[in-house]
C-alpha cells in the first residue's frame, strides 16, 4: 500500500463515514492547483465549497494569520481584542451594513439569524410568542444543525433527526406566488439563497427577487439571504443580490470569509433586527477572535485589491461559453454566474459521479451534486489558459 491508500484505509476504518470523498489525498495546495500525497497536480474546481475564493495557501492570508498566531489568538468576548473593531469597520464599509454579528461555522451565521428574526419579531414586530414563522425554499442548503435540518426537504439530510424544530414554511425557490401565499401576520422572515448551490446551482427567473423584496416589505417581513456560498465574489459580484438590483435586510457570509485558512462567519444586518440581542442572549467563545478577525480582514483585503471579483465576472462568461460550445448529446444543461457553474448531465448517462472521477484521473477536481450535476467553483484567481486548459479536459471527459 502507498501512503494514500494507508491514509484511505485508516480513514474508513477510525472515522465516521458521513463524507464519500473522491480518493484523492491531498497535502498541499497554492493558487487554483492542489496536490496529492503522490506528487501528481490538480485544478481545483471545488474550492472547498467556495471557501477558498482567494486561491489556495493566499500568502497574504498566510502572513496575517502567522502574524497574529503569534501574538494574540483568543479573549472570548468576555474581553475586547484590537482586530474586531477593524473587522466591522471594514466589513460596514464594504457591504453597507449598519450591525454585524461574528460567528464561525456558516450554521452558526444560519442559526444566529433565526434566533434574531424571532425575537425580532415578537419584540417589534408584535407577533405572538411562541408563534414566528420562517419561509424557507424547498430543495435548500443552510446547513446541518438541528434546526437546519428540520426545514431542509432533502431526505439524507433529514430523515431520522427528528424531533424537528417547528416554525418553518416551505415554498418552492422562484415561486413568488407561492411564496405570496405563504405570508401571514405571523411571518417574521424568508431565508433564501440567492442561488441555489447544493441543489445543483439553481438560478431563480428574472424578477423573482424583486418580487420577494417587494413583498417581503409590504408586509413587514425580513429578508435574510443566505450568500454563505454566493457571497464574497464567487458570482462576479461581491454579492449575489447585486445582480438582481436588491439588498437584504439580514445578509450571511461565511466559507471565504476567511480564504479557507479558518471558520469565520457573520451575520450583517440593518440595526433593528441584531438590534435586539441585548448581552448574554447569544454568543460564542470563539466567534470574533483576533486570529479570525485577522485572517478575514486579509481576506477581504485581497479579494477586492486583486481583483478576484471582476476576474470571477470575466472568467466566470468566457468559462461557461466554452463549456456551452461542448458538444456531448449527454448534457441536459450548463448554467451559471461568475464562477458559480454546473453541467446537469442526462439522466441516461448513469450518473456525474463517474464523470467527477474520470476528471479527477485527468487532473481536475470536481464534485457530482444531486446525482447527475457536476458543479464546477475553481478559486477566483483562475486564468484565461487555465479555464482553457479545463474546458478541454471538461470536453474530452463528457463528449
Ligand atoms: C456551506 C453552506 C452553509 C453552511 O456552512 P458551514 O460552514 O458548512 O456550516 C450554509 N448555507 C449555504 C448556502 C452554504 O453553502
Amino acid at each position: 500500500m502507498n501512503t494514500s491508500e494507508k491514509l484511505i484505509a485508516t480513514e474508513q476504518r477510525l472515522g465516521a463515514h458521513n463524507y464519500k470523498p473522491l480518493d484523492v489525498v491531498l497535502t498541499r495546495g497554492e493558487g487554483v492547483y492542489v496536490w496529492d500525497t503522490d506528487g501528481n497536480r490538480y485544478l481545483d474546481c471545488l474550492s472547498a465549497y467556495s471557501a477558498v475564493n482567494q486561491g489556495h495557501c493566499h500568502p497574504k492570508i498566510l502572513a496575517a494569520m502567522v502574524e497574529q498566531a503569534g501574538r494574540l489568538t483568543l479573549t472570548s468576548r468576555a474581553f475586547r481584542n484590537d482586530q474586531l473593531a477593524y473587522l466591522y469597520e471594514e466589513l460596514a464599509a464594504l457591504t453597507g451594513s449598519h450591525k454585524i454579528l461574528p460567528m464561525n461555522s456558516g450554521a452558526e451565521a444560519v442559526e444566529t439569524a433565526i434566533k434574531a428574526v424571532r425575537k425580532w419579531g415578537y419584540e417589534v414586530k408584535g407577533v405572538p410568542e411562541g408563534k414566528a414563522e420562517i419561509i424557507v425554499c424547498a430543495d435548500n442548503f443552510h446547513g446541518r444543525t438541528l434546526s437546519i435540518v428540520s426545514f431542509s426537504t432533502d431526505p439524507d439530510a433529514r430523515t431520522g433527526f427528528g424531533p424537528y424544530t417547528p416554525g418553518f414554511r416551505t415554498v418552492p425557490f422562484g415561486d413568488a406566488e407561492a411564496f405570496e401565499a405563504a405570508i401571514n401576520g405571523n411571518t417574521v422572515a424568508a431565508l433564501i439563497e440567492p442561488i441555489q448551490g447544493e441543489a445543483g446551482v439553481i438560478i431563480p427567473p428574472a424578477g423573482y427577487f424583486t418580487r420577494i423584496r417587494e413583498l417581503c416589505t409590504a408586509n413587514n417581513v425580513t429578508l435574510i439571504l443566505d450568500e454563505i456560498q454566493t457571497g464574497l465574489g464567487r458570482t462576479g459580484k461581491l454579492l449575489a443580490e447585486e445582480h438582481e438590483g436588491i439588498e437584504a435586510d439580514v445578509t450571511l457570509i461565511g466559507k471565504a470569509l476567511s480564504g479557507g485558512f479558518y471558520p469565520v462567519s457573520a451575520v450583517l444586518s440593518n440595526s433593528e433586527v441584531l438590534g435586539v440581542l441585548k448581552p448574554g442572549q447569544h454568543g460564542s467563545t470563539f466567534g470574533g477572535n483576533p486570529l479570525a478577525c485577522a485572517v478575514a480582514r486579509t481576506a477581504l483585503k485581497v479579494l477586492v485589491e486583486e481583483g478576484m471579483i471582476e476576474n470571477a465576472a470575466v472568467m466566470g462568461d468566457y468559462f461557461l461559453e466554452g463549456l456551452r460550445s461542448i458538444r456531448s448529446n449527454i448534457v441536459r444543461d450548463v448554467r451559471g454566474r461568475g464562477l458559480m457553474m454546473a453541467i446537469e448531465l442526462e439522466p441516461e448517462a448513469g450518473g456525474a459521479r463517474q464523470y467527477c472521477h474520470a476528471l479527477k484521473e485527468r487532473g481536475l477536481l470536481a464534485k457530482d451534486t444531486h446525482d447527475h450535476t457536476i458543479r464546477l467553483a475553481p478559486p477566483l484567481v483562475i486564468s484565461r489558459q487555465q479555464v482553457d486548459w479545463a474546458v478541454s479536459e471538461i470536453e474530452k471527459t463528457i463528449s
